[in-house]
C-alpha cells in the first residue's frame, strides 16, 4: 500500500468515526440534566424565590417544568396537571422568575432538524468522498499528469511485386506489396507495438504469433482493435501517436487523411490524435532500392 492510498484510507475512516461521534451525540444528548422533584417541593422552592427561570412544556395531558436555580448550576424538573398551571405561572412571576413556554413535540422536531442538517451535509460529503476514492480521483489528482507513458514501435517488411500495398489500413495503388504473415501493414504493426509497449503489455508477436494460422492474411486493423481493448481494460487512454513511414515509393502524403481516419476508427480515438509523416531513404539501403518499407511510431498514453 503506497502513501496516497494510506492517506485515502485514513481520511475515509476519520470521516466515518467523526460521523459516528456526531450521531452518538445527537442521539444521546438529553440537554441540561435536571433533578426530578415533586410538585410540592418545587412550589416550596418557588416560595423561597430559589427559581431563576422556568421552561414550561405543554404536553398532551400534563405540564412539565424544567427550571434553573438562582444560586447554583443545578436544574430541577417536575410534572403537574394542566389545572395547576395558572397558579404556578402566577407564583413564578411573583417570585421574579422568568417564564418561557415551549411545546415539547415541536421543539423536539426543531431541535432534531437543527442538529440533523449538518449531519445530513456530513453524510453527503462522506458519500461524495467515498465515490471519489472509488473512482480513483485522488490517485490522479495527487500525481497530476505523472501517469503518462510512452511506447516506441518499429516494423519493416520486404516488398515483392504483385502483392497489395496496405499502409495504415488503406490499400495504395502500387506494383509491389509487403511480404508478411498478415496483410503486412508496417504502420499498423509499429503502432500496435508502440501502444503495447507504453502499456507494458509486450509486443505484437506476444498477442498475435505469426505461427497462428488465424492471423494469415489478417487485416492488421484487427490487431489495433485488440490493443484498444487491452488498453481500456487497464484504464489507459491514447493521448497521441506520432509516426514516420519510410519508403522510397509511392508518395504517401496524399493518402494520410484516409490512413489517419482508418487508424483512429480502429483505436476509437479522434483522428487529430494520429500524426503521420513520410520519408524516403534517399536511395540508400534496401528501403532506398525499393525492396522494403518500414515504420517508426511513438505512442503516448495516460491512465485514468
Ligand atoms: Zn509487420
Amino acid at each position: 500500500m503506497n502513501s496516497s492510498s494510506t492517506s485515502k484510507t485514513l481520511l475515509f475512516w476519520f470521516s466515518i468515526v467523526l460521523l459516528g461521534v456526531m450521531l452518538w451525540k445527537l442521539v444521546s444528548n438529553p440537554g441540561p440534566s435536571a433533578d426530578n422533584i415533586s410538585y410540592s417541593d418545587f412550589m416550596e422552592m418557588v416560595g423561597k424565590n430559589e427559581i431563576r427561570d422556568a421552561h414550561i412544556y405543554l404536553e398532551a395531558n400534563s405540564v412539565s417544568v424544567n427550571a434553573a436555580l438562582r444560586d447554583s448550576q443545578r436544574h430541577v424538573s417536575t410534572t403537574l396537571s394542566q389545572g395547576d398551571l395558572p397558579d404556578l405561572k402566577e407564583r413564578l412571576i411573583d417570585s421574579g422568575a422568568s417564564v418561557e413556554y415551549a411545546n415539547v413535540k415541536s421543539s423536539d422536531w426543531v431541535l432534531l432538524l437543527l442538529n440533523g442538517l449538518p449531519l445530513l451535509l456530513l453524510v453527503g460529503f462522506c458519500l461524495f468522498l467515498m465515490q471519489r476514492v472509488k473512482r480513483g480521483y485522488w490517485k490522479t489528482a495527487q500525481s497530476g499528469l505523472a501517469k503518462t507513458r510512452t511506447g516506441i514501435g518499429y516494423d519493416l517488411h520486404r516488398l515483392e511485386e504483385g502483392r497489395p500495398l496496405i499502409v495504415g489500413g488503406v490499400e495504395l495503388p502500387f506494383d509491389k506489396g509487403p511480404v508478411g504473415h498478415s496483410d503486412g501493414d508496417v504502420l499498423a504493426h509499429a503502432l500496435c507495438d508502440a501502444l503495447l509497449g507504453a502499456a507494458g503489455l509486450g509486443d505484437i508477436g506476444t498477442h498475435f504469433p505469426d505461427t497462428d494460422p488465424q492471423w494469415k492474411g489478417a487485416n492488421s486493423l484487427l490487431f489495433l482493435e485488440h490493443a484498444k481493448r487491452l488498453l481500456a481494460d487497464r484504464n489507459f487512454s491514447i493521448e497521441h501517436v506520432d509516426a514516420v513511414v519510410v519508403t522510397e515509393k509511392p508518395k504517401l502524403g496524399p493518402h494520410f487523411p484516409k490512413m489517419r481516419e482508418a487508424l483512429a476508427k480502429a483505436l476509437g480515438v479522434s483522428s487529430d490524435k494520429i500524426h503521420l509523416k513520410a520519408k524516403t531513404n534517399e536511395g540508400v539501403d534496401a528501403i532506398g532500392r525499393g525492396e522494403a518499407i518500414a515504420a517508426h511510431v511513438v505512442a503516448t498514453l495516460s491512465s485514468r
